[in-house]
C-alpha cells in the first residue's frame, strides 16, 4: 500500500452524483482527499449522459419541489461558477416549459400539487381548454382532458455538459480522478474501508459513497445493503413530422404517460414507460417496432398530424427504479459506518444532484443543511416508511 492510495472520502462512479458531491465536499473543505473512480470517461452508457435532460419544479412533495428551485438556482449561473482555467461550460439551458395535460382523475391532485408549487414561488399554473390548445397548436384535445399543469421555467439542458461542468470543476478544486473497473467496495465488520478495482489494486477511505447509478445494487449486495432498486432498459425515440414549427414548443406529457420534446422544426423526441421495458445491466438495445406498436396511435390521440412522421433515430440508457417508494435514498445505510448513497431518482436524478450534491456533502462535514433533506435517508427503508409523491404511488 502506499500513501497515494489513501482518501478521506471516495466516490465509487463519476456520473452527475459522484462528481456533484466530489464538488460540493471540495468547495465547502478544500484539504479533504477526495478520490473518483469511473469507468469509463466517455460515459457511453452512464444515465446521466442518455438522460433527456430535463429539469421540472412540477412535483407534489415539497423536498422534491424545493430541490429543483435550488437546481434553478445553480443553472442561472452555471457557465461562470463552473468555468475552470482552461474551460468554460455551456449548458444550453432552454427554458420552453412542461405543460402536462391532465384528465378528471388527475385533477385535484394536479391542481395540489399546483397550489404546493405555487406557495414556494414556482411560477407554475392551471391552464384551462382553450389556453392548451393555443399554447400547444398541434393539440386536438379528447373529450376527457380536463386542463393541464404549465411549469413556465421548466426546461432542457445538456446532461454531458453539466456532468463536465461538475467533473471538471471537482477536480481543479483537488479531486482525483481515476479511470478504472471497480470490482468491489470494502469493508471490516460495520465499517467502510475503500474499494477494490478489476486490476486488484485498493484504495482506502473510511467513507465510500456507491454512486454508480442503476449498478449500485451489484456493488452494494455482497456487503449486505440491499437496495430496493431495479435497473430497466428504458427507450427513446427521435421523430420528425410532416410539419414545420418555427416557435419551440414546450415539453408535453399526456395523461396516458407519453412524453414528447419539440427539438425545433418539425423535430420530437419522444418517450415514456413500456410493458416491455425489461430488467437489465448492459442491454443497451433499441427497437423501432416498439414506437411503432406501444406508442404512436397513443400519441396520434392527442396529436394527429404525428399520423404522418419518420421514427429517424434513438436510443436507451438504464432507468433506476426505486421499487421503494420511487425517491432519492440518500445519506449513510444503517448498520454499515461509512457507507453512503445517492441513488434510487427513478426518472429525476439529473435535476436533483445540484441539491444532492450539496446536502451529501453538508451530512459528511456536519454542517447545518440549507435545505434539509432528511426524509430521503436511507434508513426509512430499513423502518418501512415510504414516501410516496403521489397517490397512485409513481413519479
Ligand atoms: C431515458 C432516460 C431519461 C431520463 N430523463 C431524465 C430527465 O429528463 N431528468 C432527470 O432529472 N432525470 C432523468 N433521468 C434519470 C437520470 O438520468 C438519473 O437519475 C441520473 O443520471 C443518475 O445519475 P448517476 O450519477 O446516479 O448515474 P450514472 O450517470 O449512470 O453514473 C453512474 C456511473 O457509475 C459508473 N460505474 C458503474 N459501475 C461501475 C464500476 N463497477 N466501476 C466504475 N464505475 C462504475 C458508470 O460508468 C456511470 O458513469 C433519465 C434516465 C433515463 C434512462
Amino acid at each position: 500500500m502506499t500513501t497515494s492510495n489513501n482518501f478521506d472520502i471516495i466516490l465509487a462512479g463519476g456520473g452527475i452524483m459522484g462528481c456533484a458531491i466530489a464538488y460540493n465536499l471540495l468547495k465547502r473543505d478544500a484539504t479533504l482527499r477526495v478520490l473518483i473512480v469511473e469507468r469509463d470517461s466517455s460515459y457511453d452508457r452512464s444515465s446521466t449522459v442518455l438522460s433527456d435532460g430535463n429539469t421540472r419544479v412540477q412535483f407534489n412533495l415539497k423536498p422534491n419541489i424545493e430541490m429543483s428551485l435550488y437546481g434553478l438556482e445553480v443553472l442561472a449561473t452555471f457557465s461562470e461558477e463552473f468555468a475552470t482555467a482552461d474551460h468554460t461550460p455551456h449548458i444550453d439551458f432552454r427554458q420552453q416549459g412542461n405543460l402536462y395535460l391532465v384528465n378528471a382523475a388527475g385533477e385535484d391532485f394536479a391542481k395540489q400539487g399546483i397550489a404546493t408549487q405555487q406557495s414556494l414561488g414556482c411560477a407554475v399554473e392551471w391552464l384551462e381548454r382553450a389556453a392548451i390548445e393555443q399554447l400547444y397548436p398541434l393539440l386536438s384535445l379528447p373529450d376527457d382532458v380536463v386542463g393541464g399543469s404549465f411549469g413556465r421555467k421548466d426546461g432542457s439542458m445538456s446532461p454531458l455538459a453539466v456532468l463536465q461542468g461538475y467533473r471538471r470543476k471537482s477536480m481543479e478544486l483537488g479531486a482525483t480522478f481515476l479511470e478504472a473497473n471497480i470490482a468491489a467496495l470494502l469493508k471490516e465488520g460495520d465499517q467502510m474501508t475503500g474499494l477494490r478495482l478489476a486490476n486488484g489494486d485498493v484504495y482506502h477511505a473510511p467513507i465510500v459513497f456507491n454512486v454508480t447509478g442503476a449498478w449500485a445494487p451489484i456493488l452494494a449486495e455482497p456487503l449486505g445493503v440491499n437496495l430496493p432498486l431495479i435497473s430497466l432498459n428504458r427507450q427513446v425515440f427521435t421523430v420528425e413530422i410532416d410539419a414545420h414549427l418555427d416557435e419551440i414548443l414546450p415539453m408535453l406529457l399526456l395523461p396516458n404517460g407519453i412524453y414528447l420534446f419539440h427539438e425545433g422544426g418539425s423535430s420530437f423526441i419522444v418517450g415514456g414507460a413500456s410493458p416491455d421495458d425489461f430488467v437489465t445491466y448492459d442491454d443497451f438495445s433499441w427497437s423501432r417496432t416498439r414506437f411503432e406498436e406501444q406508442m404512436w396511435e397513443k400519441l396520434v390521440d392527442y396529436l394527429p398530424s404525428f399520423d404522418r412522421l419518420k421514427v429517424t433515430n434513438g436510443w436507451s440508457g438504464l432507468y433506476a427504479i426505486n421499487t421503494f417508494d420511487h425517491n432519492a435514498i440518500l445519506g449513510e445505510w444503517p448498520g454499515l459506518r461509512g457507507y453512503y448513497c445517492a441513488n434510487g431518482f427513478s426518472g429525476h436524478g439529473f435535476q436533483q444532484c445540484h441539491a444532492v450534491g450539496r446536502f451529501s456533502a453538508e451530512l459528511i462535514l456536519g454542517l447545518p443543511h440549507e435545505l434539509d433533506l432528511s426524509m430521503f435517508l436511507a434508513k426509512r427503508i430499513a423502518e418501512n416508511r415510504p414516501i410516496y409523491e403521489n397517490p397512485a404511488r409513481l413519479i
